[in-house]
């Protein structure tokens, strides 16, 4: 093993292409060795998707364009053009982690979480209930999931009181016309105007004081046109712990601030579509009838201890729902050769250093992000989560093994060589520009055209993308 010297550029190799990977890159790149002129870095960014900006794109509802506004920034990072970007290469398929460590210093996954976390309770197998991501996956039109969804439900439940909860039950609720104003594809626009959706019922097993929610999130709901929000007296129960958080905790304040406008709204519920918001309830079963469809949900009541946490009462309340969403957490997958922890969906690492079962480092491999911490935390929080890993990075930089190829343009060939159709930045750029023609010819509600209309079709979003990938011979 030799250390790489400074005659060459450390070469690293970031796996993921969202914000986390994104920002990881971006924090090599500018690191104080860098500055200093002590180091130079070279930093390839990958992706499975054929298009940069990962939980971003495939994530977060259409209908945030502030959050997709992170974007912005994200592109003007790649945009400088001293990170490489190859996307449609899968890890584990495409390249394998002995390819990767031939060619880099160093590997960074930051693969996110993009599965939901199950939940165990008789019926979830029933047709009719589904995993909150596999929904975002639809509605955000993302290659890999099937075109259709089956909205033919006229009451939903969703599980969860977190912001994935919030998207998923705003998205049912909200009017497909709405939506136009949005990117989402037309696939997507056709199946939420045929939903028969009238009753949303969102389901939180803790107390209103310990909603996962976000203060501008929850806000929101209040915005959707002809959707009215319903609440129940009954639920509005607190314990010493949901006191205390009322008064030290900011969000938890401006949030029962919130609920609070929305209980004393006398005004007449006239909107053609409910939105339920129901606390301290438990999924207990989902109920099926006899062709193995959903019929409902039934409920358990729950009890604040005093310590933000319930106990099940023994009390159930039945709902007739024709789905079930469940909204309860997202889960990290494992990685071909990377130590994982199945239970937390992480892998395996010390402040983003990738750790055998034993604890021992495995030298080169690193993580950030959601798949390093698990999936909490608004997008920002991952920036620290970067740094930390950088920095180990670059302390260890000089007891990395030396990769046998590690010029740029060798990781080029291999790609090449193996026949893989991987796409650019500079393809993004088209794919961009192509989107947003597609908005130009189609238009919203009031007749305006769309800003962007997304492609979904994975062979179309590559054949647009590969711009200054050379010819193979
Ligand atoms: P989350 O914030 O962790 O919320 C998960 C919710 O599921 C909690 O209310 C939790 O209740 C509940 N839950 C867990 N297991 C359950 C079970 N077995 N039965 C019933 N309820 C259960 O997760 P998330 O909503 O997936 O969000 C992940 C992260 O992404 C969060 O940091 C979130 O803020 C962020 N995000 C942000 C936005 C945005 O627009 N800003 C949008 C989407 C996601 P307990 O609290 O009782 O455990």
């Amino acid at each position: 093993m030799t250390a790489p010297t400074s005659a060459r550029p450390l070469r690293v190799a970031v796996i993921g292409a969202g914000p986390a990977g994104i920002y990881a890159a971006d924090m090599l790149t500018k690191s104080e060795a860098v500055r200093e002129g002590e180091l130079e870095v070279s930093v390839d960014l990958y992706d499975r998707y054929p298009t940069p900006f990962g939980l971003i794109r495939y994530g977060v509802a259409p209908d945030h364009p502030r959050i997709k506004g992170i974007i912005t920034a994200l592109r003007s990072i790649l945009g400088r053009g001293d990170i490489r970007f190859f996307g449609n290469v899968e890890y584990g398929k495409d390249l394998t982690m002995g390819e990767y460590l031939a060619h880099y210093d160093a590997v960074i996954f930051a693969t996110g979480a993009v599965n939901d976390a199950p939940l165990v309770i008789p019926g979830a197998d029933l047709d009719g209930s589904y995993g909150a991501a596999k929904f975002v996956a639809w509605y955000d039109g993302h290659p890999d999931y099937p075109r259709t969804w089956p909205l033919n439900a006229k009451e939903v439940a969703v599980i969860g009181n977190g912001n994935v909860a919030l998207d998923v039950a705003r998205v049912l609720s909200k009017h497909a016309d709405d939506m136009l104003v949005t990117e989402i594809p037309g696939n997507v626009y056709q199946g939420l105007r045929d939903s028969p959706v009238t009753d949303v019922h969102v389901f939180g097993r803790r107390g209103p004081a310990q909603i996962k929610f976000t203060p501008l999130e929850l806000r929101e709901l209040a915005k959707s046109r002809d959707v009215d929000i319903v609440l129940y007296d009954e639920d509005f129960q607190f314990d010493e712990a949901s006191e205390q958080a009322m008064v030290e905790n900011n969000q938890t304040k401006v949030m029962m601030k919130t609920l609070q406008k929305w209980r004393e709204d006398d005004s007449p519920k006239t909107a053609s579509r409910r939105l339920h918001l129901h606390f301290l309830q438990t999924p207990s079963e989902i109920l099926g009838d006899e062709d193995g469809k959903v019929s409902g949900i039934r409920m358990e009541r729950t009890r604040l201890n005093g310590d933000a946490s319930v106990t099940a009462t023994g009390e159930y309340i039945d709902y007739p729902v024709q789905a079930v969403y469940h909204a309860i957490g997202y889960l990290g997958s494992p990685l071909p050769e990377v130590p994982f922890n199945p239970d937390r969906g992480v892998v395996l690492n010390q402040e983003g250093r990738v750790v055998d079962g034993e604890g021992t480092v495995v030298p080169g491999v690193y993580a950030t992000g959601w798949i390093k911490r698990g999936p909490v935390g608004l997008i920002g929080a991952t920036k620290s989560d970067a740094l930390e890993t950088i920095n180990h990075v670059l302390e260890d930089r000089n007891a990395l093994a030396d990769p046998d190829f590690p010029e740029p343009s060798a990781i080029e060939s291999l790609l090449q060589d193996k026949g893989v159709e991987y796409t650019t930045w500079d393809g993004w750029l088209d794919l961009d520009e192509y989107e947003q023609s597609l908005g130009q010819s189609s238009h919203d509600a009031e007749g305006n055209p769309r800003e962007r209309v997304k492609v979904v079709d994975r062979d179309e979003m590559v054949s647009v993308s590969r711009r200054g990938v050379p010819a193979r011979s």
